[in-house]
């Protein structure tokens, strides 16, 4: 009899699930194992909302195992000791995962294969993009730095596997180890902010496959234009179970496909969602080839950029919604009350930010990951370094959204800002941070100078 131990991280599902598929089309017994390890970039440096998030994840994965049979084992500490005892205590011969792909856990995990070697086979997949980031290269074998090339050339390679089915059984160990009540992670905040938060979402597995089902016929057609109106729910809100991999990319593709095939009319809608799951991938693409953009720029020419020194004030107005702007205030509140804020105004947010006030985007990037439910670390930085000119295929530098414009623009009757914005109706609302056309002179001429 062989046990598989099948040590989940951000593929919280079971079906498309490759580490778990295999465990269970070859062993006898399977432990599905959780670990709240230390790496920093790993849970315990999870922002808060998204800690809210995994802890419901983690629930909704233990209730599918538990009415199956089996059920998630948790555990907290190093990954290495924790396999390593848990391989001992179960006489497991087989450990799967799925690649996790920040500089930091690719690193973990390639030591820990070989120090797991001796006494397991390791076994590892790709189950949270589409393609390996190292398949698609240019002609000279480097890396794109563009998205549509690189776009072009993925669709071209095509995407190698169909999403799997779910294993038929998983089945348990007749005496299970030990684990964690999932409440010792301490996952959820003491003081309970996050109930209202959480009251936006339901959260897994099967959440994540209706909401995808209900969005494809009702605007997946509409969706290259609704995607730019906040007001309207023309997006798909699964950036969240992307990330924690309760979805996949590639049931996301292929169920868009297949619902393509039924409704040719909605091709100009459902290629573009598709070019987003894209951008999603190109995100992880270019953080496996140019792993120290977590903390610097892409483009060399930022490391000495003469961002502002002292920013606190215009910081604190900006996190809480006080900038006097309408629309930066409704972004920054839905972000707070949701922990997600639509796309379109992540831009407009972001170039305030980084434009006019000329606060560093790693500041903003590490608000986003503390309050955001979806914060991924590659999709984070390639938002931020995009906005603020400074990162593959960025955003002109010369390009610096006006707030009252975007407003204008895309949430014409104010439906979006009245929405975040009560006291609008009344006279209590602040007055702007600063001066649009002086700040935007400032940015250009800082920008203009770097770029020459
Ligand atoms: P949809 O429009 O329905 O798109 C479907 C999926 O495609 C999304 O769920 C997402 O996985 C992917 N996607 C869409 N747009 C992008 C994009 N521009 N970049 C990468 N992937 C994309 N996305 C995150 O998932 N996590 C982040 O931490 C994050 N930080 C961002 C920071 C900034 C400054 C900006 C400008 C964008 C950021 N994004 C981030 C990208 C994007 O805003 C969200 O993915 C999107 O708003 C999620 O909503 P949705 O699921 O309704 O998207």
């Amino acid at each position: 009899m062989t046990t598989a131990i099948v040590w989940l991280r951000q593929d919280l599902r079971l079906a498309d699930n490759p580490a778990l598929y295999h465990a269970c089309r070859t062993c006898d017994h399977i432990i599905p194992l959780f670990i709240d390890d230390p790496l920093p970039t790993s849970v315990s440096q999870l922002g808060a909302a998204s800690r809210a998030w995994l802890h419901h994840s983690l629930q909704d994965l233990d209730t599918r195992l538990q009415a199956i049979g089996n059920r998630l084992t948790l555990q907290q500490g190093a990954a290495l000791p924790i396999l390593q005892k848990l391989i001992a205590t179960t006489g497991a011969t087989h450990v799967y995962w799925n690649r996790v792909y920040d500089p930091q856990s690719l690193a973990r995990d390639k030591h820990l294969k070989e120090a797991l070697k001796p006494s397991c086979a390791v076994h590892s997949f790709n189950a949270s993009l589409l393609n390996e980031p190292w398949e698609v290269l240019k002609a000279d074998s480097t890396p794109y730095k563009v998205f549509t090339p690189f776009w072009k050339a993925m669709l071209k390679h095509g995407i190698q596997h169909l999403p799997l089915p779910l294993p038929e059984r998983i089945p348990a160990l007749p005496l299970q180890p030990e684990s964690l009540p999932l409440e010792t992670l301490g996952l959820l905040p003491h003081i309970r902010w996050d109930t209202g938060m959480m009251a936006h979402w339901q959260v897994g597995e099967e959440a994540a496959m209706q909401k995808l089902h209900d969005f494809l016929p009702t605007h997946g057609g509409a969706y290259k234009e609704a995607r730019n109106f906040p007001a309207q729910p023309g997006t798909a809100r699964l950036s969240p179970h992307l990330h924690f991999g309760e979805i996949s990319p590639r049931q996301a593709v292929y169920h868009t496909e297949r619902h393509l095939a039924e409704q040719p009319g909605a091709e100009n809608g459902l290629r573009h969602f598709m070019q987003e799951i894209g951008w999603r991938e190109f995100a992880y693409y270019l953080l496996y080839h140019f792993p120290h953009t977590v903390e610097r720029a892409l483009d060399a020419r930022f490391d000495h950029f003469p961002w502002a020194d002292d920013y606190t004030d215009v910081l604190e107005r900006w996190q809480r919604g006080q900038t006097g702007f309408p629309i930066i205030d409704a972004g920054m509140r839905e972000l707070w009350q949701t922990g997600w804020m639509h796309n379109r105004v992540r831009m407009i947010v972001a170039s305030l930010l980084t434009k006019n006030l000329l606060v560093p985007w790693q500041v903003g990037e590490q608000w986003f990951r503390d309050t955001l439910v979806d914060a991924d670390l590659a999709s984070n930085v390639l938002g931020w370094q995009w906005v603020a000119g400074c990162g593959a295929d960025a955003a002109p530098y010369f390009r610096i959204f006006n707030p009252t414009l975007q407003g204008q623009t895309f949430d014409p009757d104010g439906e979006y800002i009245r929405r975040w914005i009560p006291e609008l109706q009344t006279r209590d609302y602040p007055s702007p941070i600063m001066d649009l056309k002086a700040s935007r002179e400032r940015a250009l001429a800082k920008f203009s100078q770097i770029k020459q």
